[in-house]
């Protein structure tokens, strides 16, 4: 049926691209949009339940022009709304950020022709003291050992995640946007196929959500509820968080991002419970088990959720804390969790209608630099879903099945890690995870 404000619009997960669509629909004045979600907003297994993500306000696409234009696109977009909309702007923190790198590759890597330079306001940073007077003193007591790097003094910084993603489900409430939530009503099962369209989906109460249209926001557990052809990867980070006490929350305030790409990232501790949050560079755990449904000895990355990370993952926080702050690399951790993203075989987001169902809209493949997007990726959803995307988004973001077949799933995909991790890693071959007490596990 002809796409209208009145026609009925189901979307699966609310998560951060799920709230963010369902918001735009809202403001776009579609009077029937329901959201599905096993658990409340924010859903404890949404990659945007965290504290806090990192928004880089510049371009890190190749030297491909057309990948620079999307990216620019998107950038700008984004940028728009964390400055000037007022569900998202009191959630960032333009407090700018540092990028660095230690191995030859990744230096080679984080200095590619629209990286990080002089020319674009960039302060190049040599030596320990170069790194450490970026921060107040008694901050960065580390040594830096064989860091280079770059500070962006301002256009960058750090956004509260779990906030904005509130911020936007509750003004799609407002607009009256539905959501459906809870391990029975809210879990999708299956979507419901018609003869050469999907007509909506199943709940695990069996009710059936008929919908006009049907949009897949559903991050790392896509791939479980669509036949995704092997674009998508998913694909576990860890992070970790220690307490730290009011003095020193007060020292860390509106401090710049710190992100080695094959170290790790850290962001000021946040405002409510002082608790600054830390990830461990890597190219990321899968969890491959056999697919049950395939006929040959197939396997599948199946997420699942955790509030623990690996030893080893631990090892390199505290290797990380150890280069930079080692005041604190001894501190035990008060929360820890796995987060599941899903990667495209090129990292390029994957938001179109599918070439088959028409009915059905994909909105995957976050590909672990989608949360900054959250202000805008709604309203790149709901244009594809309208057919209004401009021909070189569309190209981009198109369903692509060409380009994962025969996928590589070792790829790295861009990414490094320390020496000795620089590699994806399989969660079925862990086998020694932290024990934070629950007690110590607050909600972030
Ligand atoms: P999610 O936010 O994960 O949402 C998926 C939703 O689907 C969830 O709410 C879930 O409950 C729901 N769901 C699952 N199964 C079902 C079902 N059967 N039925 C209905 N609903 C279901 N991006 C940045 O821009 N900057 C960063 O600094 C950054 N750091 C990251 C750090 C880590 C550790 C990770 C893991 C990711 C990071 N990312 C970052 C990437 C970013 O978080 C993701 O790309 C983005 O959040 C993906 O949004 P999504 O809506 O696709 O998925």
């Amino acid at each position: 049926s002809p796409l209208s404000t009145e026609s009925k619009v189901l979307i699966v997960g609310a998560g951060t691209w799920g709230c963010s669509t369902a918001l735009h629909l809202g403001r776009r004045g579609y009077k029937h949009v329901t959201v599905l979600d096993p658990y409340p907003v924010p859903s404890p297994i949404s990659a945007g339940t965290d504290l806090n993500k990192i928004l880089e306000l510049g371009s890190f696409a190749g030297d491909d022009a057309d990948e620079r234009y999307v990216s620019n696109k998107l950038l700008e977009a984004a940028t728009e709304g964390w400055r000037h909309d007022p569900v998202f702007k009191p959630h960032f923190h333009e407090t700018g950020c540092i990028l660095a790198a230690t191995s030859e590759d990744a230096r080679k890597h984080m200095n590619t022709r629209d990286g990080p330079s002089e020319a674009a306001g960039w302060i190049p940073l040599r030596t320990k003291e170069d790194f450490q007077a970026t921060m107040p003193k008694g901050v960065l007591t580390g040594d830096f050992p064989g860091w280079q790097g770059w500070w962006m003094q301002k256009g960058a910084g750090w956004v509260h995640a779990r906030k904005s993603m509130e911020s936007a489900a509750r003004e799609a409430i407002r607009l009256g946007v539905k959501f459906i939530t809870g391990e029975q009503a809210g879990r999708v099962s299956s979507l419901i196929y018609g003869s050469s369209d999907i007509k909506g989906a199943i709940t695990a109460d069996g009710t059936h959500h008929y919908a006009d249209r049907t949009i897949l926001c559903a991050g790392a557990s896509a791939a479980a509820l669509f036949d995704m052809k092997d674009q998508l990867r998913p694909t576990a980070w860890t992070l970790a968080h220690i307490k730290m006490t009011p003095e020193e929350a007060k020292l860390y305030k509106d401090l710049p991002v710190l992100f080695n790409i094959e170290r790790g990232f850290f962001m000021e501790p946040d405002e409510d419970n002082h608790e600054l949050k830390m990830c461990d560079e890597h190219p990321g755990y899968c969890n491959w088990i056999p697919d049950t449904s395939a006929q040959d000895a197939r396997q599948i990355s199946s997420p699942f959720a955790k509030h623990q990370i690996p030893l080893e993952s631990e090892a390199r926080c505290r290797e990380f804390l150890r280069e930079t702050m080692p005041h604190l690399a001894d501190r035990p951790f008060s929360f820890a969790r796995i987060c599941w993203c899903a990667d495209t075989p090129n990292r390029a987001f994957l938001i179109s209608k599918h070439p088959q169902y028409a009915s059905l809209v994909l909105g995957v493949g976050g590909s672990g630099h989608g949360f900054c997007h959250i202000p805008a990726i709604g309203g790149f959803i709901a244009d594809a879903m309208e057919d209004r995307l401009d021909d070189k988004l569309k190209q981009s973001f198109r369903w692509r099945p060409e380009t994962a077949k025969g996928r590589d799933w070792k790829d790295l995909q861009g990414r490094f890690g320390p020496k000795g991790g620089n590699r994806v890693m399989d969660f079925q071959d862990i086998k020694q995870w932290t024990n934070i007490g629950e007690k110590q596990q607050q909600q972030n």
